[in-house]
């Protein structure tokens, strides 16, 4: 019998509907594979039985001749963002160690109403914040790739590297993942995995911890654009607990997915073609400009004139809504509380905030306060906000002349654990293509293109107009189809 767990949502789905299998032999099939994965350490807490008890559900609506749910026998990675009722939730911080949700949120709960069922919650970078997975309290996630004759743990990206890392290393079909700037396209492609970010509004933020609320959105990880799209479709629609959730209807995606672009206008933006990009970037950016001609679309170079200031506008809009968020953590109400002998209420603030939150999540509360400090608001949050909207305005443009936009996902392959860690600003800069479309709250996504010399993963980046889910993961399906991309990590762990 095939292994299960080399399949993924749309077969695994397709598979329990023809009573090929029985969802708790899947759900069994990658309960197993997660248990004897932990050297990657991509999961935080493991949930065999809600797996279970979601393919037992689906085994008998089955058996009782009902129509099947769009995720029914399908077990999925939960990001460690997404509160689950009764199921820990950190945020992969200290300052949460210890808080079980008595709530699930609105993407969680939408999963689970479609059917599926959930394997565990998956390891990320503390509060989203990271690009490596590094600022994890708990622990790196270790990538499942490696170089050749090269033992170097690598980074799964960040900040949804456990998400990542489960799907490629077939520890799940699909996972959630959270973007503010990147977070789910950068780690796809570090992994050889598919994932999209819907337009801003698309998946409701209720119950997901906040990191920079007018950035947050989540999407799904899977293993190619049809898995993407199916679930997509689970998570996203409106909800009056989220007031920036958009309230219209959830498209078919999967129904409507073409891998045909006749007639579609693909804009290359000049200003992605950055200093000191690895040649074996922009080759793979000229051969996926190759693929989308090929798939009957046309080729315009269009110009972003903005873009190199979207970085900055990030690290200082993202960390001032950061701060703002995280000032809820107090010792009062969640997680830690740290109260030395005596102490008053400002000493156990301080104690537990100086304990509970890592140093990026400090670095990144300094520097929101800072810009948004009375002397310096104008300077740089104001600054940062016009900047903004300067960015929008250019896709806006960009877009009268094309449909989508393509462009590497990430300026580099995966880089080793460590490498990047001790300098900020290096590890911010990975960030560079994956900003953009987060300050003008519009869908992207990452697909697979190729390898590099090293055979590690790269990642073409697809980015639509706002709504316009349907021509990304189109424009997505005709790269998977020319990329043919089958390579999938050696395992080792
Ligand atoms: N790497 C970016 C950051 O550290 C993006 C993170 C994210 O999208 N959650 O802020």
């Amino acid at each position: 019998m095939t292994d299960l767990t080399t399949l993924g949502i749309a077969a695994i789905r397709d598979g329990v509907r023809d009573g090929q299998f029985k969802a708790r032999e899947v759900a069994e099939a990658f309960n197993a594979k997660v248990a004897s994965a932990k050297a990657l350490n991509a999961f935080l807490v493991e949930t065999p039985e809600h797996a279970l008890a979601a393919a037992d559900a689906a085994d008998a609506a089955r058996a009782a001749g009902e129509t099947l749910k769009p995720l029914a026998g399908v077990p999925i990675g939960m990001k460690d963002l997404f509160a689950t009722k009764g199921v820990a939730t950190t945020a992969a911080s200290k300052i949460l160690e210890g808080f079980v949700p008595p709530y699930e949120s609105t993407v969680s709960q939408n999963l689970w109403n479609a059917g599926a069922g959930m394997l565990g919650k998956l390891n990320l970078d503390q509060f989203a914040m990271g690009s490596s997975n590094e600022t994890s309290a708990f622990g790196n996630v270790i990538s499942p790739w490696r170089r050749p004759n090269d033992t170097a743990p690598l980074a799964p990206g960040g900040s949804s590297g456990g998400s990542s890392t489960a799907v490629s290393a077939g520890l799940a079909p699909g996972a959630t993942g959270t973007d503010t700037g990147g977070s789910i396209r950068q780690p796809a492609a570090f992994t050889g995995i598919s994932g999209i970010k819907p337009t801003y509004g698309r998946c409701s933020r209720w119950g997901t911890i906040a990191f920079a609320s007018s950035l947050d959105q989540a999407g799904p990880m899977a293993r190619d654009v049809r898995d993407c799209a199916i679930m997509l479709e689970a998570m996203a629609g409106f909800d009056a607990k989220d007031a920036t959730s958009l309230k219209l209807d959830v498209p078919n995606w999967e129904a409507a997915l073409s891998a045909d672009l006749k007639g579609k206008r693909v804009g290359v933006p000049k200003e992605y073609r950055v200093d000191g990009m690895p040649a074996e970037i922009e080759a793979l950016w000229q051969q996926g400009i190759a693929w989308m001609r090929d798939a009957g679309a046309e080729i315009v170079e269009v110009s972003l004139p903005h873009t190199k200031y979207a970085l900055p506008a990030y690290y200082i809009i993202a960390p001032a809504e950061a701060s703002s968020n995280l000032a809820r953590y107090d010792g009062v109400r969640y997680g830690l509380r740290d109260l030395p002998e005596g102490a008053g209420l400002q000493d156990m603030y301080a104690a537990t905030r100086a304990a509970g939150f890592g140093d990026e999540v400090k670095r990144r509360i300094l520097i929101g306060t800072y810009v948004l400090s009375a002397g310096f608001y104008d300077a740089y949050y104001t600054q940062a906000q016009k900047v903004r909207t300067l960015i929008a305005r250019d896709f806006e443009r960009a877009f009268e002349q094309c449909d989508v936009l393509l462009t590497p996902t990430a300026p580099s392959a995966a880089f080793a654990l460590g490498e990047k860690q001790a300098d900020p600003l290096a590890m911010y800069l990975n960030d560079v293509f994956t900003v953009p479309a987060s300050l003008a709250g519009l869908p992207a996504m990452s697909v697979p293109g190729g390898l590099d010399k090293d055979g590690l993963p790269l990642g073409l980046q697809i980015i639509g107009k706002p709504l316009d889910e349907q021509g990304v993961l189109n424009a997505g399906l005709a790269i998977e189809q020319r990329a043919g991309f089958t390579a999938r990590p050696q395992a080792w762990w």
